[in-house]
């Protein structure tokens, strides 16, 4: 498809026409992965096309990087080997020692763990904030030090929800960058670049990929200078992925409209049978009116997501005893995939903050619910909690 005409298509034609056009020289619907390192020149600078070597650009990463700028609305994506290598890049791309970020005091714990061991020995500070507190992110803020305010919503495992266009005033007040991991809620649910965000951030592990086969990282920036910036560090840096995962994440991306809509579906089912189920303590799911970021999400989303968590009565042996007896349900870390995952937060994912203040109840169960058929989910939770 013409690409002018891809880039301003609906959601869904984006995700499959957006990024390139059927192979020129043979017509293959899908261009193949160009296992290659480096490109033939016609004479010395002679080339075709732009590309000189795999680490600066590759066509088959080109194409998933044109898909992924045309879903996010911004202005250029990036693809990364992982979601913290796209994170490393972007923090050396946009700051430098002595500078300082906010950062969500419920981060991922990966993201948490690149500020707090890799990215304060560089040199830069920063402070946790609540991202649903607008007035503690903004104590958090140091107006001509803060670089970057970054948030995560929704949050995991618990669910906040930051308001992105109030964040993005707050960030732009003090002369700082509004960073969004955009991971959980992805660009079919939420684009945080037409809220005022300035750069995306995806794990594309997660939804993006959508079949828990390959780990990928993302950035998408809304403006020119921040992508020339973007450009340097991540040939400069070098944390590409190969075509192989180019190809994989591309085609999962492909999806991910249909997807979203049958996570979301699922685990509409999930949340219409915990809530009341006699031995479930409290579901948390920004769909449910009682949850303290409903309002803002409803706002800003355009349906709530497959991620699902709740406590269980009888604390944490409840919580494991759960866990594992589901069959459906795979014990298992990360999310996103279109199978249906459960958790141990506490013992699990966020094992590493025990005893701090981002503890997570001992009592806490998430779920990624996948897109399998809802009445066997269903069934399996029934079974589960006995
Ligand atoms: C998984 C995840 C990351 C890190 O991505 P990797 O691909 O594992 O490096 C960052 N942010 C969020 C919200 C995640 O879930």
């Amino acid at each position: 498809m013409d690409q002018e005409k891809a880039s301003k298509a609906g959601f869904e034609t984006r995700a499959i026409h957006a990024g390139y056009e059927p192979d020129p020289t043979t017509g293959a619907v899908i261009p193949p992965i160009y296992a290659t390192s480096t490109y033939k020149q016609d004479g010395v600078g002679g080339l075709r096309g732009g590309y000189e070597y795999s680490r600066s650009a590759n066509p088959t990463r080109t194409a998933l990087e044109g898909a992924l700028a045309a879903l996010e609305e911004g202005e250029r994506g990036f693809a990364f080997a992982s979601g913290l290598a796209a994170e490393d890049t972007l923090i050396r791309a946009l700051c430098k020692p002595g500078d300082h970020a906010v950062i969500p005091d419920d981060a991922y714990g990966g993201t948490f763990r690149l500020f707090d061991k890799v990215a304060q020995v560089w040199g830069l500070g920063h402070s946790p904030a609540p991202v649903s507190d607008i007035d503690a992110v903004r104590a958090a803020v140091r107006p001509g030090e803060t670089k970057l305010v970054w948030v995560e919503t929704p949050t995991n495992p618990l669910l906040n929800i930051g308001d992105i266009e109030a964040l993005a005033g707050v960030a732009h007040e003090a002369g700082a960058l509004l960073v969004v991991d955009n991971t959980f809620a992805t660009p079919y649910l939420q684009q945080p670049l037409n809220l005022g965000a300035d750069v995306v951030v995806h794990s594309t592990t997660k939804y993006a990929g959508g079949h828990s086969d390959v780990v990928g990282g993302a950035l998408v920036v809304r403006n020119l200078e921040v992508a020339e910036k973007v450009t340097f560090h991540q040939n400069a840096m070098g944390a590409v992925p190969g075509p192989f995962d180019a190809f994989l994440t591309h085609r999962g991306l492909k999806t991910l409209g249909v997807r979203m809509d049958r996570h979301c579906d699922n685990a509409e089912r999930v949340v219409d049978f915990l809530v009341g189920h006699p031995k479930v303590e409290r579901v948390i799911y920004p769909g449910l009116a009682e949850h303290p970021g409903h309002e803002i999400a409803t706002k800003q989303m355009k349906r709530y997501g497959g991620i699902v968590s709740f406590r269980v009565k009888g604390g944490e042996q409840a919580a494991l005893d759960v866990c594992a007896r589901t069959d459906v349900f795979t014990l298992g870390e990360s999310l996103g995939g279109v199978e249906s995952l459960i958790e141990h937060p506490g013992k699990m994912t966020h094992a590493s903050v025990a005893g701090t203040d981002l503890e997570v109840p001992a009592d806490l169960i998430r779920l990624s619910v996948g897109i399998e058929t809802a009445d066997d989910l269903v069934g399996d939770l029934e079974r589960a909690l006995g």
